[in-house]
């Protein structure tokens, strides 16, 4: 049975009951694309949030969620029928949907819409993604034109952002689901000539499986389960781009996944595993001690197996399974208490701050950009690619691009220690500022008072903050500059002709001077054949300025010219 059905047998007049029963009288009739009732499509959504383990309010909000935007029903309604914070919820779902992605720049000012409802209740999203990964499952019924952009969609916009809240599940399956609409012909190239091998690794971990329990039961450690991960087409693929299109020397198309007790048993398997088949130098990963910046927590390590395969094993204790799995989602049956985390049946509450810290920085990072590309640039390379993360001498780590240097690094800690960053040490060694920075570098930067950052910086930072940070930095010294730099006018009295001007525009321009302001008049006490010249310009160099002055009294024309020098603009 499903967890709605049981909730609604349950408490037959509670409030899951009273949606689906509202959603479904304002669905009648409707149909989806692929010719069945549209309220399954509610129901669905519902059932992901269920799972997920929202809380009521918010499964209520996935069976209603498309009554206003395609029912006559209106949001007054809603409101009095289930009461302010439902008709938020729906509110807000309605408004998500109507955010289109279909290119980069044109799509920011709505992509910050979403950010902002975003941190402004995180559930409002996380209906959205059930929403949308039972869209993905029926997008086949669409026509071809759509299936590409809401694919594209998908994969661009939602997935990263299931990401980010750690609900790795969602983000797989909604780029699995995306994957063959945005590249039919890798994907058809994967399924001749991958498929078959996924299905070899399978058996061949079902043989490993036994070994591994029996090691471990000799240690006293009893596994939770052990299961195998196969992993995704679409991160296989792009996994595949840089091995040369080899699966090969791809091991971890298949994982074997363990769960046991607690951290210290994770440790003690890891152990177990090594005394039993040699580790890959440099491939053991300690995402315990050190999270993934979405929070992700696992040890990994890749082994010579049974067979001398090569073979990626992960451990983890349920709790983390839960959290990497479901992530966001999954805080929010847990509450802090008496140090330890305990389990909370229904009452749900919100997540921990802590796990909200970065959707604050993204509130304060949205609002710093003025330009909207620089603002999409900054996502692009932020958000969507791969991440590192390095350490402060005091142990905080700090999430940053593939590629970024010791100069986001101290950007990313503080601006201030960006901006007067001199150098840096890297793992105790002096690193120059454009050293590409390693997972698990513990970065140290050298910094000086009153140092300003180098235009030449802009060359090799990553991180689309150090680069506004900097320009902005340069910006406002060059208008400093500008607002010290020294003026002269020049006033000049010349016997008019055709060109004149241009002529002694030309003489100014090639002295590299900028003139700032020009006009001139008729000068009547000469009876009109004179003509009165007033121009600024700049006069950084007064010397340079002086000579200005003599190459233009060489010009025949001109009787005479005064110059006063200023300082203001
Ligand atoms: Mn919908």
């Amino acid at each position: 049975m499903s967890i709605i059905q049981d909730k609604i047998k349950k408490d037959p007049d509670g409030l899951v009951a009273r949606a689906h029963d509202f959603a479904k009288k304002a669905h009648q009739g409707q149909k989806r694309k692929t010719g069945e009732p549209y309220f399954n499509h509610c129901l669905k959504a519902a059932e992901y949030v269920a799972e997920w383990k929202l809380d009521d309010a918010s499964i209520a909000a996935a069976l209603l969620h498309d009554v206003v935007e395609d029912t006559p029903a209106t949001i007054e309604e809603v409101k009095n029928n289930f009461g302010e914070e439902i008709a938020f919820l729906v509110d807000g779902v309605t408004k998500l949907g109507r955010i289109k992605y279909r290119g980069v720049e044109a799509q920011v000012e709505n992509l910050r819409k979403m950010f902002l409802a975003l941190s402004h209740d995180i559930r409002v999203v996380i209906v959205k993604l059930a929403d949308r990964l039972h869209n993905m499952t029926t997008l086949k019924a669409l026509p071809p034109q759509k299936q590409k952009r809401i694919a594209v969609e998908t994969s661009e916009l939602y997935a990263p952002l299931a990401y980010r809240l750690g609900m790795q599940k969602v983000s797989g399956e909604l780029e699995d689901l995306a994957f063959p609409f945005i590249y039919s012909q890798e994907h058809d190239w994967l399924e001749k000539n991958v498929k078959e091998k996924y299905g070899e690794r399978e058996k061949y971990l079902e043989r490993v499986k036994p070994a591994i329990v029996e090691a471990l039961k000799k240690q006293g450690i009893i596994p939770l389960f052990v299961d195998s991960r196969a992993k995704r087409y679409s991160s296989l693929y792009k996994k595949l781009l840089r091995y040369n299109m080899d699966v090969n020397n791809i091991y971890d198309l298949m994982a074997l996944r363990i769960a046991v007790k607690n951290v210290e048993e994770c440790y003690a398997a890891l152990g177990v595993v090594h005394n039993l088949w040699p580790p890959l130098p440099g491939r053991i990963k300690d995402y315990i001690a050190l999270p993934k910046p979405n929070g992700y927590r696992s040890l990994h390590t890749t082994v010579f197996c049974l067979d001398n395969k090569i073979t990626e094993i992960q451990i983890r204790t349920p709790e983390m399974h839960n959290e990497a799995e479901n992530g966001i989602a999954a805080h929010w049956a847990y509450t802090q208490a008496r140090g330890s985390k305990q389990y909370i049946n229904k009452q749900a509450s919100f997540a921990d701050k802590k796990e909200l810290i970065w959707i604050g920085q993204l509130k304060t990072w949205q609002r710093d950009f003025s330009d909207p590309d620089e603002f999409m640039n900054s996502l692009k390379i932020d958000f969507f690619k791969d991440r590192i993360f390095a350490i402060t001498p005091k142990g905080e780590v700090i999430d940053l691009p593939l590629g970024a240097t010791p100069v986001d690094f101290a950007y990313h800690v503080h601006s201030e220690i960006g901006d007067c960053c001199s150098g840096a040490r890297i793992n105790g060694k002096i690193a120059p500022l454009d050293h590409r920075l390693n997972s698990g570098d513990i970065v140290e930067i050298i910094t000086q008072k009153n140092k300003k950052p180098s235009e030449s910086w802009l060359a090799f930072v990553k991180t689309g903050m150090a680069k506004h940070r900097i320009k902005s930095a340069l910006k406002s010294r060059t208008s400093v500059v500008a607002k010290e730099s020294e003026l002269m006018e020049l006033r000049i009295v010349a016997e008019d002709r055709i060109g004149l001007l241009k002529d002694i525009a030309a003489i100014i321009s090639r002295s590299h001077i900028n003139i700032i302001g020009l006009n001139t008049r008729v000068d009547k006490s000469r009876g009109g054949r004179f003509t009165a010249v007033k121009i600024s310009c700049e006069a950084k160099n007064r010397g340079k300025a002086k000579e200005l002055l003599i190459k233009l009294k060489r010009l025949k024309e001109i009787k005479e010219i005064d110059h006063r020098f200023s300082t203001k603009i």
